[in-house]
């Protein structure tokens, strides 16, 4: 037998019995007479002791041993005279009679320790170093935990587990495709899935009712912090439904897992209309933590003279609580930040809220104190309070606003990671207008049906068309998305002009599928989690990396196994491609 127990598995109860261990050596410690090891493995450490008594044997081989070696060790528990109350195997150590190398490391190049010295860079080239680090393993434990109660959760609603292929074919949704050479089909590509989406559509008239995958999806996007070219959802599909009916049901998952993993009870989950999302958060992905909720005050501040708001489209504020102490140099740096281009405000109008019922603000030329106090009581403002304005575009005004409250939710650290507030988001359009291509684009994805009471405006204010489409969102965070289905051809070709398509291009891409709908199709509506996305908010991390065992670099590269790389000239000849690459300078 290689091992009769773990490293994490020894107490009191087993002093004085002849245990075998086997695991990776943490550290060394020779204090001359006795030398200590700490000895790991996936479930714990255990101390291992060499003192004068034990065998010459034991005590040559240690001279031998370093960090990271492999071992098997033989010997006694017994009693440790001084504990370690910080691990559970902390009241016992081995007394050692026997040890065995199986094999030997080189010295790694960070440390295998909770706090690593070890930079995002090594950590990667290294990854299954950085894996031995119990912080990173847990992460992916919970994941795995996670991952097994979501199934037990769905096989009991009598969800099918199905698979779909991975080898599919090149469609407009959304996302760029990765795409595969065939080289059984000269000049032809398969494209790998952004999302299961057709199929488990496909699922519902072939009468499976209920469907769920765990599943790998491939997006060929820029990437940031919480994007990865391939990533999970938890991809579900029901028939015979209606919006509600799949909101309780995922709401049912979301609660399971928090009770499940995290001990967590949470309280139903608020429906908060796209529109007022947009309105009051400035965001389709509201942090619904902490109120600071933006105002119109269009009305109130216009017509007295300042021009930025009197030309403005929309003039809109939050009030930052207690906040009218904010030095000079505080709203310089909260006015530079606006003005990032990722924000890209032009700037940032204050009034701070004395304590004497006075106020004082960044546009005192223009604006009265009987004037500002119209406008604390619009944002309802308080002493002490700080009010922050800004004006343009509608939608842009609105969007910086939502960042700029989330950065005030952050500095008055009204964003604390342990508190979970989960919302859905309902009614989103169905049509986007995009700016770059002067058409319509799918706010969803094209499969997505019109709300029944707003299709009779398809043909003269598409803009306007609310769908039946829903968002679950936790702290600012979209965790999820879905919709109700168009089940009707004739519907699903009339989307399709709408979205562009010629009748060729809408049957040559998805003529299976408006076929299929011909052939008896339910009434359906579906989800998709992001898996990754869900694990890392229940791990308290900002990143979706740290919750994938072996993520992509922010440009898409594994750089522990050098990926992408390139093919030899025979690979590509099978192919029948040719690279067309530019020589660099
Ligand atoms: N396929 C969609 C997505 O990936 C989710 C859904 O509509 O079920 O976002």
């Amino acid at each position: 037998m290689f091992r009769t127990h773990t490293c994490g598995e020894l107490r009191m109860a087993d002093v004085n019995t002849e245990v075998t261990l086997a695991g990776w050596v943490q550290r060394i410690r020779d204090l001359g007479a006795m030398t200590f090891i700490d000895l790991r493995d996936r479930y714990g450490i255990t101390q291992l002791v060499v003192d004068e008594e034990t065998n010459e044997l034991v005590t040559t081989k240690l001279t031998e041993l370093g960090r990271e070696f492999v071992i098997q060790a033989k010997g006694t528990v017994r009693e440790r005279s001084s504990k370690n109350s910080n691990i559970e195997t902390g009241e016992i150590e081995i007394a050692l009679s026997e040890i065995q190398i199986l094999n030997p490391a080189e010295l790694p190049p960070f440390t295998i320790q909770d706090n690593t010295d070890g930079g995002d860079d090594l950590r990667m080239k290294y990854r299954y170093l950085d894996l031995r680090r119990n912080t990173v393993r847990e992460n992916l434990i919970l994941r795995a935990k996670m991952a097994h109660a979501v199934r037990s959760y769905l096989n009991d609603k009598k969800f099918i587990e199905t698979e779909t292929p991975v080898l599919i074919k090149s469609t407009p949704e959304g996302a760029r495709d990765f795409i595969v050479p065939s080289r059984m089909n000269e000049g032809e590509f398969y494209a790998l899935p952004q999302s299961p989406q057709v199929f488990k559509q496909l699922l519902m008239i072939a009468g499976f009712d209920r469907y769920y995958q765990i599943v790998k999806c491939f997006r060929d996007e820029d990437l940031r912090a919480d994007r990865q070219p391939e990533f999970t959802q938890i991809d579900c599909e029901m028939a015979f439904v209606e919006q509600k009916d799949v909101l309780e049901t995922f709401e049912g998952l979301t609660k399971f897992l928090f009770k499940e993993t995290l001990n967590l009870e949470i309280k139903e989950f608020p429906w908060m209309p796209y529109s007022e999302a947009m309105e009051k958060y400035g965001s389709d992905k509201p942090d619904i933590r902490f109120e600071m909720l933006i105002n119109d005050i269009s009305e109130t501040v216009k017509g007295k003279g300042f021009g930025v708001f009197d030309s403005a489209e929309f003039i809109g504020a939050i009030c930052a609580p207690n906040c009218a102490t904010y030095s000079r140099k505080q709203l310089d740096q909260l006015t530079n930040w606006v003005k990032r281009p990722q924000i890209g405000a032009k700037g940032l109008v204050y009034v701070k809220c004395n304590d004497d019922g006075s106020f004082k603000s960044s546009v005192d030329k223009f604006y009265s104190q009987d004037d500002l106090k119209q406008w604390a009581d619009a944002v309802g403002a308080k002493p002490h309070d700080l009010i922050l304005v800004m004006s343009g575009d509608r939608d842009k005004t609105l969007s910086a606003l939502g960042e700029l409250r989330l950065e005030m939710g952050t500095q008055l650290e009204l964003r604390d990671k342990n508190i979970f507030k989960p919302l859905w988001v309902v009614d989103f359009p169905l049509l986007e207008w995009n700016e770059e291509t002067q058409r319509f684009h799918a706010m969803h994805h094209p499969f997505t049906a019109p709300k029944p009471e707003d299709v009779h405006l398809l043909d003269t204010d598409p803009g306007k068309v609310r769908a039946n489409a829903y968002d679950l969102v936790i702290n600012g965070v979209e965790i999820g998305g879905g919709s109700v289905r168009i089940y009707n051809s004739e519907l699903q070709a009339t989307m399709f002009d709408k979205l562009g398509f010629t009748t060729e291009e809408a049957q040559t891409q998805f003529g299976f599928l408006m076929n299929a709908f011909k052939y008896g199709a339910p009434p359906h509506a579906g989800i998709a989690f992001g898996f990754d996305r869900l694990v890392s908010m229940f791990a308290g991390l900002d990143s979706i990396r740290d919750v994938i065992a072996f993520p992509k670099n922010n440009s898409g590269r594994d750089v522990m196994i050098d990926s992408p790389s390139p093919v030899a000239q025979e690979q590509l000849d099978e192919l029948s491609l040719k690279l067309n690459i530019k020589e660099k300078e």
